[in-house]
């Protein structure tokens, strides 16, 4: 088999990090800088469903609806998205916008496109990422984003979570895996960039389900790929099921061990966006170590280096 995409194995990681991307795409590090460009959902409003998504607290998420009135421009949210990064990490210098909070596709094409325009038009943005639903992305908006996509990097991070209808239907997501199905299809026809985001280790769900949904993955083949663990924050329907003792979260071993099997899966290619939820302390209730820095990265670091094997492992054979 031929490889052309960075050995990310001979720098010393189990998985093809997005880091490792970033820097083969652009030549130096990338970082995402949250952006609000203050859409709704329509699994809140009524036209999907009401209430959101079980775990959903819209602000809980993204630091651009947490820490900025929704009113501030793009420019201005770029602009202190980019100083906090840079206090944080004092060397970067490139970044992408990530419209996140929210549906950010649903909205007229136009008034996307210049969104869309404004964030690119920023002199530190060489990309941009959109988070959305697959039931929000109709032709229109596709034809759009192909169009500008010829110009700018761009990516499509459509929420998933699982294959899985009993997982979907608790998780109260209003969409089912064949619409997902036919979105993704769509958006290959329109040569648009995909990021698939995933939640493991939802209650119902055992290994045989992970891996099912894994395999899945691995023949639909995105460009990258975002694992989370099911966490609780405050204010959401879920909350009240963690309460009542209704509901097991994994534990950090337990996550560990479902991501090294998801991983396996993945043909070595895929790029792997980010490996665990994160979430403002203040709203995270549980569990304890979705808030203790890099626990999750060391754990499926250890759990990949007990079994020799690595993303792709099992693909490969
Ligand atoms: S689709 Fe996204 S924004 Fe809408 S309720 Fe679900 S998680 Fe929240």
């Amino acid at each position: 088999m031929t490889i052309e995409f960075p050995d990310w194995k001979s720098m010393g990681h189990y998985y093809f990090p997005l880091g490792v991307s970033m820097r083969q795409e652009f030549g130096c590090a990338v970082w995402k800088v949250s952006v609000d460009i203050g859409c709704s959902c329509p699994n809140i409003d009524g036209t999907v469903g009401t209430g959101g998504c079980l775990f959903c607290n819209t602000s809980s998420f993204a630091p651009s609806r947490r820490f900025l009135q929704s009113e501030t421009s793009i420019s201005e949210q770029i602009n202190t998205g980019i100083r906090q990064l840079q206090r944080r990490y004092g060397k970067a210098k490139k970044f992408i916008a990530y419209f996140q909070p929210s549906t950010n596709t649903y909205l007229s094409p136009d008034s996307l496109e210049q969104f869309c325009r404004t964030a690119l038009a920023h002199t530190e943005i060489v990309g941009l990422a959109i988070g959305t639903r697959p039931d929000a992305l109709p032709d229109e908006i596709l034809d759009m984003l192909e169009l500008l996509s010829r110009k700018f990097w761009i990516q499509l991070e459509i929420g998933l979570q699982s294959i899985h209808q009993k997982s979907l239907d608790f998780l109260n997501r209003g969409h089912n895996y064949p619409v997902f199905l036919d979105t993704f299809r769509r958006c290959r026809q329109h040569h648009l960039r995909l990021g698939v985001h995933l939640i493991l280790g939802i209650p119902g769900e055992d290994r045989g389900d992970v891996l099912a949904t894994a395999h899945e993955i691995a023949r639909i083949r995105p460009d990258c790929v975002k694992l989370h663990n099911l966490y609780v924050v405050r204010e959401t329907p879920l909350e009240k099921l963690w309460q009542d003792g209704k509901i097991h979260l994994p534990t950090l071993k337990e996550y560990a061990g479902l991501v090294v099997d998801f991983l396996e899966v993945l043909p070595p290619e895929i790029v792997i966006d980010r490996i665990s939820g994160e979430a403002d302390a203040s709203f995270l209730l549980a569990p304890d170590w979705t808030g203790i820095k890099h626990a999750a990265r060391n754990a499926i670091n250890q759990e990949f280096q007990q079994r020799h094997s690595f993303q792709g492992s099992r693909y490969l054979m």
